[in-house]
């Protein structure tokens, strides 16, 4: 069958990527995206068409925030008929965190909407935004049968392709950045592009486009440590409108058994507040109930966040809440995978 040539909508953010070094000053700034082509002229080998778009005026990724989120998720929505595949153009720093919410924003995806960035500006003679940039273009473009092969949200750093709701920044210096410590990569880049075609995500049964934009943001990390202060604990429950908690716990999902922790955890779930339980381990999962230091937890009522990464389980809690779910249906949802987060 001929393939017909993919439309790729390119969208610019911000970022390390889309900035040119001020070669009197050394100072980076970004350049206007529209002369995108002309700049990096390998674009136009690409067997796809391409369309740029910008941020008007683009961030460094560590201001990014929900509302940028509800942004980008319109730009895909508008275009979204029009176009085979979507690249965001996004700073590394929080872009397992826009990665993630966007994979929840967008249910029902059956395109590709890859997030890649860069370590050195695209103008720098040992840039790595070229590679991550043209790559990210072919993945989006890649079809098979005229159907594109990933159908989800990814992330696409120094020759791997991810499951974006699986990826955590691991490194602000290596052009490895990136890491997907509980999930297999979904494309790995080498000669050719090898696609692991059993991770990759197809919806379960053919679910409709539906775009959420409601983010609800009051909520906290809370991360433990030894000496953490029952002040501390008590201070951060205690913040208005406060309706949801990440708990990264020790290990397997282990905390203190203290009388005075597990009995604000219980005090602040009675009050309606939604405690997730996360491992502050790189790897590996929550287990509730398998040491007594985590049995206490799961009779309160704790969620258990599985093998979620920090990015994916804080966005999961913003998209959730924002849905207004009752109490009890809340933990159900949560500990379900929505949309390939957790096992
Ligand atoms: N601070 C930059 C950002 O996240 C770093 C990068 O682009 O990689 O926007």
């Amino acid at each position: 069958m001929s393939q017909a040539k993919a439309n790729i909508l390119l969208i610019y953010t911000g970022g390390t990527i889309g900035m040119t070094r001020d070669f009197k000053t050394g100072a980076l700034r970004a350049f206007d995206f529209k002369t995108l082509l002309e700049k990096i002229p390998e674009l136009q080998l690409l067997d796809c068409h391409i369309k740029t778009l910008s941020f008007e005026t683009p961030i460094d990724s560590s201001n990014m925030n929900p509302r940028y989120w509800v942004q980008i998720v319109e730009m895909i929505e508008r275009h979204y008929e029009a176009f085979d595949g979507f690249v965001i153009l996004h700073g590394s720093d929080t872009m397992s965190y826009s990665a993630s919410a966007l994979s929840f924003m967008i249910e029902g995806l059956t395109k590709p909407v890859v997030f890649t960035g860069s370590q050195l500006p695209i103008g720098d003679l040992r840039t790595d935004a070229k590679e991550n940039l043209i790559t990210s273009i072919q993945v989006a473009s890649l079809k098979s049968d005229n159907v594109p092969v990933i159908q989800e949200v990814c992330l696409y750093f120094e020759y791997k392709l991810y499951r974006a709701n699986r990826t955590t920044k691991i490194n602000a210096e290596h052009f490895e950045a990136f890491q997907s410590p509980n999930y297999p990569e979904l494309i790995q880049s080498g000669v050719h592009l090898k696609v692991n075609k059993d991770y990759i995500y197809r919806l379960p049964s053919s679910t409709p486009l539906k775009i959420y934009k409601h983010l609800d943001v009051n909520v906290a990390i809370i991360k433990l440590f030894p000496g953490i202060t029952e002040a501390l604990i008590t201070n951060i429950l205690q913040t208005p409108h406060l309706k949801g908690v990440i708990l990264e716990t020790y290990g397997a999902g282990n905390c203190t058994t203290e009388l005075w922790f597990v009995n604000l955890l219980r005090k602040a779930i009675l009050e309606g507040i939604h405690i997730v339980n996360i491992t502050q381990c790189v790897g590996g999962s929550v287990m509730m109930g398998h040491y007594e230091t985590s049995s206490q937890l799961k009779e309160i009522g704790v969620i258990s966040g599985k093998d979620l990464t920090t990015e994916a389980a804080i966005t999961k809690l913003m998209w959730l809440l924002g849905q207004k779910i009752p109490a009890k249906a809340f933990k159900i949802k949560f500990e379900t995978s929505a949309r390939g987060e957790m096992f």
